[in-house]
């Protein structure tokens, strides 16, 4: 049996981990659970699973949790702040740790765990991001392991060889024989909207993917294909993957999650419907595979599968980050902090949608931090790109 603790238990990613698990009580237990502030879904996990540990990040929610627990006699004890959650990211008990809580809140609990030397079920693809080479190397210095969650990256690790999956990161492709790693993506909610009409996209738009159901922040960058740029630094570090080794196509049916075209001329690919549920079962029960609970692909539904190459000038946030990749980790860490910043400020109606894009390259054309050398350093970056971000923010009349 394995033991898991999830962080970010309560959102799109959490939740259908707590769905799999249900199913297969014999294969999994999970020990310890993290959230921020949702309450009434961490209650309801707890009455199922009965964890030892709960951390809210939030402290009020916390103690509200706290006496609903007592009420219900459940014994969980429940801790809250950001080093309570790496505690339980690191608690000797756990065997794997999902790592879903969104955004740069995930980084710490993940480094958390990777100290610890745990198995790492990774979503949260901006803690590889901000951090890439200190990341990785903690990963080999730790003897801990990453399988990732994020559908294309898991797609990627289901057709690697075992060498690679259990060298991620580390071993050069063409010497294993492949070409190169084909991404794709579905283009988003927004995929088909005429540029001039972007400014006028409203939040609950960009949450209405049209095929895969997802948190806030991650619904706004698959919009914005910043998702997809991020995905490239992520696949970037995972794969040890150079510059010319990755391409990205834009795939609107979301069936062939990516692509790894190998040396011979053959092109591998991974196919399901487009359910979290499939990239997560693998991940939480890899090297064997069980069932998901999602529903099966039926090919002859599909009259035709597209491929397109993405454009460059109708999602800026997509070259913004692959230029950012490549001039260094300061960039890649300054244009994930001001995307934080920029997207929850269109979520709250602060901004228009295609402000989002003109905040992000604004911010990194004008910063320059040195190139970072410990995770001190790229807080540090994050810290200052937040404040920047935010004040640009208010200089613009909505
Ligand atoms: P959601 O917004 O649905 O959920 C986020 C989770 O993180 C919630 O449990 C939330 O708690 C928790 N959380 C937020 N802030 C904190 C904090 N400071 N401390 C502790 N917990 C916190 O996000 P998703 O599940 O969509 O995405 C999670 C990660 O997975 C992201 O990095 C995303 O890019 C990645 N991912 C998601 C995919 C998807 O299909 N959703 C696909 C691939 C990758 P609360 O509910 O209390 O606010």
């Amino acid at each position: 049996m394995k033991k898991i603790t999830i962080l970010g238990s309560t959102g799109s990613i959490g939740t259908n981990t707590v769905a799999i698990i249900k199913n297969h009580p014999d294969l999994f237990k999970i020990i310890a659970l993290v959230a921020n502030k949702n309450v009434s879904v961490m209650l309801q996990q707890c009455e199922y699973f009965s964890p030892d540990w709960v951390a809210m990040k939030d402290k009020k929610s916390a103690d509200i949790l706290r006496i609903k627990l007592k009420k219900k006699k459940i014994k969980t004890q429940v801790l809250s702040g950001s080093k309570e959650i790496c505690t339980l990211a690191s608690l000797e008990e756990n065997d794997c740790v999902v790592s879903a809580i969104v955004g740069m809140e995930g980084l710490l609990p993940t480094l958390s765990a990777i100290y610890a030397g745990k198995t790492i079920l990774l979503a949260n693809k901006e803690s590889l991001v901000t951090c890439g080479d200190i990341f990785m190397r903690a990963l080999s210095s730790h003897q801990a392991k990453i399988i990732p969650i994020d559908s294309e990256h898991n797609a990627i690790f289901q057709i690697l060889p075992h060498f690679l999956q259990n060298n991620l990161g580390k071993e050069n492709l063409k010497e294993n024989g492949i070409k190169s790693i084909i991404l794709t993506g579905s283009g988003g909610p927004l995929y088909h909207l005429k540029r001039k009409d972007l400014p006028f996209v409203r939040p609950e738009q960009t949450c209405n993917h049209p095929n895969w159901s997802m948190g806030k922040k991650i619904s706004v960058d698959s919009s914005t294909m910043m998702n997809k740029g991020l995905e490239y630094a992520e696949a970037r570090w995972l794969f040890n993957a150079s510059e010319n080794e990755i391409d990205i196509l834009v795939h609107p049916q979301s069936v062939i999650h990516s692509m790894v075209e190998h040396t011979d001329g053959s092109v591998l690919a991974q196919l399901s419907l487009p359910d979290m549920k499939v990239a997560i079962s693998y991940a939480m029960a890899f090297p064997k595979r069980i069932l998901s609970g999602a529903n099966f692909l039926n090919l002859k539904k599909f009259k035709c599968l597209n491929f397109f190459e993405p454009d460059f000038t109708q999602f800026p946030c997509l070259k913004l980050a692959i230029d950012a990749f490549s001039s260094g980790q300061s960039a890649m860490t300054v244009l994930n902090a001001a995307n934080e910043v920029s997207v929850s400020a269109f979520l709250n109606s602060r901004i228009r949608f295609n402000k989002i894009s003109e905040i992000n390259s604004d911010v990194l054309i004008s910063s320059s931090f040195p190139e970072p050398t410990s995770v001190e350093e790229i807080l540090e970056i994050d810290k200052k790109t937040r404040i920047k971000t935010e004040k640009k923010i208010l200089s613009l009349v909505y």
